[in-house]
């Protein structure tokens, strides 16, 4: 299911926040989680080729599709550019593809950057004017957009116009330099960094939703069949069950089982071979890497479940506070295994059921109302 809204936004919108420096840490530390939704350099070689290229290709989300369906079919037959088109979502989800996409059904040539890729105005600049009639300019991170380089986009948007300044101080003139019409895909990871006045200027803000399972078990057949792998629908089952609703997690969980598969087994991907070798890479059945399950494991037998505060929960696993609050707890949270409470963080029973602990029995006296 996808919540796609036609954009009738009130300015006004949360502006950038200070938050770059935290996310860029975070960005830093998740490069080596198997579990992480970002993509990591091992990904990149494969992922060009399992790109769906049309939107039939396109697994799941479909009140999305529809709406982009129509989209796409309308400035078809009128042959003009789609609306500008903001894709909104976490990470893995597919938004990158769908641009890919948007271009491919439209016959378009697409020019892809990203927000902290464009640090000057200029860069920009140069960017649009280079545009041919009916690209697809695609704007990964727009979130991260410099303010400056943000405002050019604003009468790119509306008017394929930019207006470059010449010279400085009062002897400044700004002239008035028309682009060819093109479609701004932008996507990005935090809608509430988006700035209203750039939000406005989209004919449609999307937001990908995590995928359902079947969904999932789809997308790792596909995956399969392009990458030869012979799996069958319950070891396909037994990868989706573990990758967070997430795509991109999905895919590279089938590699590693393939490779599994190819150097412990026969090459052949069962419901067995699947847990199994997703065991040995150390992710369990409820898509906890090593890494989540030692929040867990330290908040459990270290701190007797919490309230623990999260200074004391990082240093125990060994990690920034930043690591621990914005890439491990997030899904341990979600699974209902971890609370946040005013005087810390908190096991829930089911934490102590996933790790095969007994859960104390002094919990409903020292945690009121939380095991209740
Ligand atoms: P994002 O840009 O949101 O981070 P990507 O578009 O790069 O995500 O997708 C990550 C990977 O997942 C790609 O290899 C892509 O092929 C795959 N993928 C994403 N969404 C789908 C989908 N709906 N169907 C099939 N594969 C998908």
């Amino acid at each position: 299911m996808s919540r796609s809204e036609t954009l009738a936004r009130p300015a006004g919108d949360a502006a950038p926040g200070g938050s770059g420096a935290a996310e860029a840490g975070v960005a830093e530390a998740r490069e080596d989680g198997l579990m992480s939704p970002d993509r990591l350099p091992s990904d990149r070689a494969g992922e060009a080729a399992l790109r769906p290229r049309t939107l039939d290709e396109f697994v799941g989300q479909s009140e999305l599709k529809g709406h982009l369906d129509v989209l796409l079919g309308a400035a078809r037959k009128r042959r003009e550019p789609v609306d500008h088109l903001l894709f909104a979502g976490p990470p893995g989800l597919g938004k990158t593809t769908l641009a890919h996409i948007v271009s491919n059904e439209l016959d378009a040539h697409l020019q892809t950057t990203s927000g902290p890729a464009l640090e000057r105005a200029g860069d920009l600049a140069a960017m649009l004017t280079k545009l041919e009639p009916g690209d697809v300019l695609f704007i990964d991170e727009i979130h991260r957009l410099p303010r400056p380089v943000e405002e050019v986009l604003y009468p790119a948007m509306e008017d394929f116009r930019i207006d470059i300044v010449l010279g400085k101080g009062p002897a400044a003139r700004s002239i008035p330099l028309d682009l060819a019409p093109f479609t701004l895909v932008g996507a990005t990871t935090r809608t509430g960094l988006i700035t209203g006045p750039l939000r406005d200027r989209f004919g449609l803000v999307t937001r990908l939703d995590f995928y359902t399972a079947d969904d999932l078990v789809s997308i790792v057949e596909r995956t399969a069949g392009i990458l030869g792998v012979a799996i069958d629908t319950g070891g396909a089952a037994e990868i989706a069950q573990r990758a967070r609703g997430t795509p991109r997690i999905a895919n590279r969980l089938l590699r590693q089982v393939r490779d599994f598969a190819d150097v412990h087994r026969d090459g052949k991907v069962d419901a067995v071979v699947s847990a199994d070798g997703l065991a040995f890479f150390g992710v369990d059945e409820l898509g906890l890497d090593r890494a989540s399950r030692a929040v867990l494991e330290a908040l459990c037998r270290n701190f007797g479940g919490g309230p623990v505060g999260l200074s004391t929960l990082a240093i125990a696993v060994s990690e920034p506070t930043e690591t621990v609050e914005d890439v491990y707890e997030p899904y341990l949270i979600q699974q209902g295994l971890l609370m946040r409470t005013p005087r810390g963080r908190v096991a829930t029973p089911a934490a102590w059921l996933h790790l095969g602990l007994e859960a104390p029995q002094s919990g409903p006296d020292t945690h009121p109302g939380l095991f209740a």
